[in-house]
């Protein structure tokens, strides 16, 4: 479980430049989730709720959109800014937009927390710059035909205005391949990881287009080392207004949430050093083992079931004696007579709810 000697370029200890957008820090122990419908419609409040349920960290909260085609639906507009601060207030969760033009940046500035730069976008260097004299922190989307040193030429227009607050967002490059919307290029993260201290995030859903295969890129950005993820959610994803068919629903959400704190916590290590973090970090611990201990107790009931129906007696002590043995040598702080209690008391766990269930 614990791969973290396998992922040197991986982790977030290769870098040391932490982005916070409201209290949520980007580049640090955990991996937050930035969700929300692509586009802010009238609904938009009880998207957030939903998005904030399922246990999105920040909002996405375009109220400007840009999309390829005039006639297609461009976003609420100033409309939309109301429905920002409800959504932050009834959530407590900060909220990211996009400024499609320099305007749009000043107008956003008092109603979020981050700006985002669009793939489109990358190459507007006034709109960059403008981004970055807001202080706001700055999430710059790879253009979609960008190179890596193209992308990060952008957010040094950011950074140079005396802004370090950037991180870089990987949502997929222009390809061959069609069966995608994009090519999600999670080479990138690894890539990064030597040649800047920026955060990097990746966005599954620009990248996939199709809502189905977006958890499989989601969790596959956390497994080479994302610093977070940005995902379009819609509670009712049929009906969203703008890119329905790569929103994922708010239950999908959930668990993309959930797989990656596991991931997280079984392929990271942990730099905390207060009590606060060490048990914060140990919450997640205690999180993966609870799900690996429902795994483990239900094989156990499979295996009590074989043994009643085909005779074969239920405790097999040299059976319990090697496991017990191989968690002592994967486990070395806790010991034998460590591994030995641990261990004696989860085999006793599982065989006596395997049988109270047969
Ligand atoms: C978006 O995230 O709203 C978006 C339009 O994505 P991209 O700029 O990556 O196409
Ligand atoms: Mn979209």
């Amino acid at each position: 479980m614990v791969i973290d000697s396998l992922l040197p370029s991986a982790t977030a200890s290769a870098h040391a430049h932490p982005v916070a957008i409201g209290g949520v820090v980007i580049g640090g122990p955990t991996v937050p989730v930035i969700s929300g419908p692509c586009a802010v419609e009238p609904d938009y409040v009880a998207h957030a709720r939903a998005a904030a349920s399922a246990g999105a960290s920040v909002l996405r909260g375009c109220v400007h959109k840009p999309r390829t085609a005039p006639e297609a639906f461009q976003g609420m507009g100033s409309a939309g800014l109301a429905l920002l601060d409800e959504a932050r207030r009834v959530t407590g969760l900060p909220v990211i937009a996009e400024p499609l033009d320099v305007d749009q940046v000043a107008q956003l500035v008092p109603h979020v927390d981050a700006l985002m730069i669009g793939a489109r976008s990358m190459h507007n260097t006034p709109l960059l710059r403008a981004a970055g004299r807001t202080g706001l922190p700055v999430v710059v989307k790879r253009g979609m035909s960008a190179t890596i040193e193209e992308w990060l030429a952008a957010a040094r227009y950011v950074l140079l205005e005396g802004n370090d607050q950037v991180v870089l967002c990987e949502r997929g490059i222009r390809t061959f391949e069609t069966a995608t919307r994009n090519t999600l290029d999670l080479s990138a993260i690894p890539v990064l990881r030597d040649r800047t201290e920026l955060p990097v995030i990746v966005d599954p859903s620009h990248a996939a287009g199709k809502a189905s295969l977006v958890p499989a890129l989601a969790i596959a950005a956390v497994a080479a080392g994302a610093d977070g993820l940005l995902i379009e959610s819609h509670p009712d994803a049929e009906h969203a207004l703008c890119d329905s068919a790569q929103a994922i629903s708010s239950e999908v959400l959930a668990e993309v949430v959930r797989a990656t704190e596991l991931l997280v916590t079984s392929a990271r290590p942990s730099p905390a050093t207060t009590i606060g973090q060490c048990r914060d970090a140990i919450d997640g611990v205690d999180s993966a083992l609870a799900r690996l201990l429902e795994r483990r107790a239900t094989l156990v009931a499979r295996v009590e079931r074989i043994k009643l129906d085909t005779g074969v007696p239920i405790r097999d002590h040299g059976r319990e004696a090697e496991v017990t043995e191989r968690v002592a040598l994967l486990a070395p702080h806790l010991g034998q007579a460590g591994a030995t209690a641990v261990m004696s008391a989860v085999i006793d766990a599982c065989i006596a709810t395997a049988l109270a269930g047969a």
